[in-house]
């Protein structure tokens, strides 16, 4: 199952990614969280990227697209795998298209997430994700047992650099403008599955595996 995650910042694209990971056994590939490594560990590439993430801007197509196609590589995406944050350009979707192509491959649902902007402003700015094993939270919204610290592994939760209120309006600007053209341009390939992305992160995680699933088209 070859899927793409699609959304604004904060819609849940992560969240549900990783539940997606159990369910389904195939691998998430978050070009954000790659992209974050490579800046922790001050590779060229982390150092060509970070100004970009910084001014929550979108890092160059061929930095991304080069990053998508090394993991597709890997063994563990041959069953599969998800796009979580990949692609955000219509210029990154032709390159996927034609870099699957090639290896008789093909993106079978984009699950396009909506939320309100209103909503999103709240739950970027609550997010925490575990310095451990990468799980994310929200302060209010899907709070950790012990403030401050991961359930599953009990390392410290940070808040990332770019999800602070001047950054993140940026991003949703550049969400508008150059990845939402995205939503017609999978519409019209007969590719797009809306989900609603409000209500209980198990409610939308159920009505994705059923797309998934093929009970609803
Ligand atoms: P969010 O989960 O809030 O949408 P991500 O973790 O996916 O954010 O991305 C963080 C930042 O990494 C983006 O603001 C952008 O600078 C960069 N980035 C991630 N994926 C891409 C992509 N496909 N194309 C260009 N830049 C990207
Ligand atoms: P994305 O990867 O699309 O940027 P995340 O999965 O990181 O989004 O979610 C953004 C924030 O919103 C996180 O703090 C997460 O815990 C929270 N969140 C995710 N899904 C929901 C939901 N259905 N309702 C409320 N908060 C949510
Ligand atoms: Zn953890």
């Amino acid at each position: 199952m070859n899927l793409v995650l699609l959304g604004p910042p904060g819609a849940g694209k992560g969240t549900q990614a990783k539940l997606l990971v159990k369910a389904l056994s195939i691998p998430q590939i978050s070009t954000g969280d790659i992209l974050r490594a490579a800046v922790k560990e001050q590779t060229p590439m982390g150092a060509k990227a970070k100004a970009f993430m910084d001014d929550g801007l979108l890092v160059p197509d061929a930095v991304v697209v080069g990053i998508v196609e090394e993991r597709l590589a890997k063994p563990d995406c041959v069953a599969g795998f998800i796009l979580d944050g990949f692609p955000r350009t219509v210029s990154q979707a032709d390159s996927l298209r034609c870099m699957l192509e090639g290896q008789a491959r093909s993106i079978e649902h984009v699950i396009s997430i909506s939320v309100d902007n209103d909503e999103l402003l709240g739950r970027i700015t609550g997010r925490r994700t575990c310095k451990g094993c990468g799980k994310g939270y929200h302060i209010c919204f899907d709070a950790p047992r012990v403030p401050g610290k991961c359930d599953e592994c009990g390392a410290e939760l940070f808040q990332r650099d770019d999800d602070r209120e001047e950054t993140m309006r940026k991003r949703l600007e550049v969400y508008d403008l150059q990845t939402a053209p995205l939503i017609d341009y999978y519409r019209n390939a007969s590719l797009l599955r809306d989900v609603r992305g409000v209500g209980s992160i198990e409610s939308i995680q159920h009505q994705i595996l059923s797309i998934v699933q093929g009970d609803v088209g």
